[in-house]
């Protein structure tokens, strides 16, 4: 290797790969183990005491779940990360070692479903209240900071909504009053956003998405920037993580005082199916991306569609915000709309070819009609708040030949 910094194509291959310490594999042996036997009393009393590092039981940390971890740190630009056994697992341990009874949230509306859930409901029930404002209105996250309001959540891209949040502005939000930003990237992985780059400073990831790629893995990620610096006065429970662990206060505290605790911890097996899958990362959302463009445009001219949302159209409310925010395209997921519920029904049973399934980020093309399924049991003025409204489609766009996707919608679409 020469002393140039890897590219993003090359780092999504080599980072967190240690052949060195893996006889020689290039591949994470996945160390299906429970616990680590330790030489002597004196050395286990050395790793619990954290003088030595090392390895003691899996839910405190694992060989084959680090590799994951430093890759994702090096794609995200971070100075570490931690895994979850779940994306949900990460959004609520990211917060919860910030938030506690009494402390507010500031999030965007516009939100996974399961999050808002969590933020509107689970949080509710520790005494942390979470302010929902519009995602893509700045100034209601500044009109909404209080005294006791200890971080921003947003989605990078908001979903099944598609919209796009200015992080940039976001970040100047927050640090003008000593709050985090704290982004969810699951939708345009770190090969479309780096938010650290834009000023944000904690991302969290649903790896089961994009990063493992093959609909396969569920798995979540943690990652610090490192750059927030937690002042005494608003982050008092900071100041014990700050002496212990410099610059990575934010990763030890959430480690120490929630993941371990918590619970959520990746399988080994998770972990190595995820360094695979993003093996191809690169390569696999270059695809996405293409395929997206064509399809939109299929869609956005066909007589029966009768409106297609996704940031790249212009017709989007987070076009200029995208353009700016996304050089190489904003994600692979979009919506449209079809006359009725009824026609939205025909369209998904007449699929060959795309599976109708809750998930995306999958190599393979997925639809599913949210409000009917999702978002079943929500009531109709959240469902109107989120977007989710009967006549929409949703499309994770798949990595097929695209002419071969249009085809199978096409013909679907003239059985409506
Ligand atoms: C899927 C998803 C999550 C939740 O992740 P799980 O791995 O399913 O727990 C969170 N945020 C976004 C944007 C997602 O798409």
């Amino acid at each position: 290797m020469t002393n140039e910094k890897p590219r993003f194509e090359t780092l999504v291959v080599h980072s967190g790969v240690q052949p060195e310490n893996w006889f020689g594999s290039t591949l994470p042996p996945i160390f299906q183990t429970a616990s680590h036997r330790a030489a002597t009393a004196e050395q286990l009393s050395d790793l619990f005491a954290g003088k030595e590092k090392g390895f003691i039981y899996q839910r405190l940390r694992n060989p084959t779940n680090e590799a994951l971890e430093n890759r994702i740190a090096q794609l995200e630009g971070g100075l570490g990360a931690i895994v979850t056994s779940s994306g949900m697992a990460a959004i609520h341990n990211s917060l919860t070692a910030i938030a506690q009874s009494g402390d507010e949230v500031i999030s965007g509306n516009s939100l996974f479903m399961s999050t808002y859930l969590l933020l509107a409901n689970v949080f509710k029930r520790f005494g942390i209240k979470v302010n929902f404002v519009e995602s893509t209105a700045i100034d209601e996250f500044e009109n909404s900071v209080t005294s006791r309001t200890k971080a921003i959540f947003v989605e990078s891209v908001g979903n099944p909504k598609m919209d796009v949040p200015d992080i940039e502005k976001l970040a100047v939000i927050a640090h003008g009053s000593d709050i985090p930003l704290i982004v969810d990237n699951t939708m345009p992985t770190p090969y479309l956003l780096n938010p650290f780059n834009l000023g944000a400073d904690i991302v969290v990831h649903s790896t089961t998405k994009y990063l493992s790629g093959h609909g396969d893995a569920l798995g979540g990620a943690i990652v610090d920037s490192g750059s927030f610096t937690w002042p005494n006065e608003k982050y008092p429970d900071f100041e014990m993580f700050k002496e212990r662990a410099g610059k990575k206060a934010y990763l030890d505290k959430a480690w120490r005082e929630i993941h371990i605790n918590v619970g959520a911890t990746q399988s080994p097996f998770h972990s190595y199916l995820t360094m695979i899958g993003i093996d191809t990362l690169a390569v696999r959302m270059q695809r996405h991306i293409e395929n997206t463009k064509k399809i939109v445009e299929f869609m956005a001219n066909h007589k029966k569609v009768k409106w297609v949302n996704h940031p790249s159209l212009e017709s989007s409310p987070s076009y200029e915000t995208a353009k700016k925010q996304f050089p190489r395209g904003c994600c692979a997921l979009f919506t449209f709309g079809l006359a009725n519920q009824k026609e939205c029904f025909d369209f998904i049973r007449n699929l060959k070819l795309a599976y109708h399934l809750a998930n995306l980020g999958d190599c393979k093309t997925l639809v599913i009609h949210p409000y009917s399924s999702q978002y079943v049991s929500f009531d109709p003025a959240t469902r109107a708040k989120l977007s989710i409204t009967p006549d929409m489609v949703r499309v994770s766009v798949g990595i097929e030949a695209a002419e071969d996707i249009i085809a199978d919608f096409d013909q679907a679409l003239d059985q409506v």
